[in-house]
């Protein structure tokens, strides 16, 4: 009753991401800390996800192994039919770099780099070639709302322009899988829902987005809501209704 079937048992359905009883452990002093005790999830292609939960329920732990920075003790951790257990830590990277976007709280800009430096950042580490860089970093930065402000540093934007550049910077390698984790929690309640517009935006063109938050309004936007407790998942709840942004996220610079 608790768990709608928000996960087709469909062997059809296209699971970007599948977890399989799935324990992270860790050891403190003579006891081990289960920071996941358990976990079955298969996360839908194109799907939005919000997760939540308090303080030490694993959410970081959850967030780290989604986004292929870390392995699971025991069990078995599907990213893009990649069995991450038999994964290298170079094809770890290699996994991050073409599939993965990270967006953080705190931005995570190098303050030293221009705002178009920052963007083109994960393709300067591909070795692709600078003129395309400069391009595509050009076209991503337009369609966050940001092509005025290429030559800028990150200290002289605001947070919500800060964020935009984190989210360009997560999209340069176009990624099949967003990880946000409290992408609006240092920003104002307009500037946030800028922000969750153009993350919403990104689902509509296709985009897995997996969210950490710990607010209901933010957490509203997603499709399914995914509440952890004591490294378990404690409740799975399709949102019929996810919220939808006022207005064209181009159309704010916040
Ligand atoms: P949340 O993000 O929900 O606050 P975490 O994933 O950070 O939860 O932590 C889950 C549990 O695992 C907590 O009890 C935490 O103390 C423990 N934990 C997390 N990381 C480590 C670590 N590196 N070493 C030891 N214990 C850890």
């Amino acid at each position: 009753m608790s768990q709608p079937s928000v996960q087709p048992s469909n062997k059809q359905a296209d699971h970007v991401i599948e977890l399989r009883e799935v324990w992270k452990t860790y050891r403190m002093g003579d006891q081990d800390v289960h920071a996941l005790a358990g976990v079955d999830l298969d996360i839908e292609r194109g799907s939005f996800w919000a997760i939540s939960g308090p303080s030490g329920s694993g959410k970081s732990t959850m967030l780290n192994l989604l986004g292929c920075l870390d392995r699971p003790t025991a069990g078995k951790y599907t990213f893009e039919n990649h069995d991450i257990a038999s994964t290298s830590d170079d094809q770890l990277s290699d996994l991050r770099l073409k599939h993965l976007g990270f967006v953080f709280q705190n931005f995570h800009l190098i303050p030293q780099l221009t705002v178009q430096e920052n963007i083109e950042l994960p393709l300067f580490y591909q070795g692709i070639d600078p003129a395309e860089t400069a391009e595509r970093a050009t076209a991503i930065a337009e369609r966050v709302g940001l092509e005025h402000r290429l030559g800028h540093r990150p200290t002289e934007l605001s947070g919500g322009q800060q964020q935009r550049v984190a989210i360009a910077r997560a999209l340069t390698n176009n990624p099949s899988v967003i990880l946000a984790d409290e992408p609006t929690g240092n920003l104002d309640t307009a500037t946030g829902d800028s922000i969750m517009a153009l993350l919403t935006e990104l689902h509509d063109q296709g985009k897995t987005i997996l969210m950490v938050t710990h607010e209901p309004d933010i957490a509203a936007y997603a499709q399914i809501q995914l509440v952890m407790r004591d490294g378990k998942v404690e409740s799975l709840t399709q949102n019929q209704n996810p919220t939808r942004p006022a207005t064209r996220p181009q159309g704010t610079h916040a």
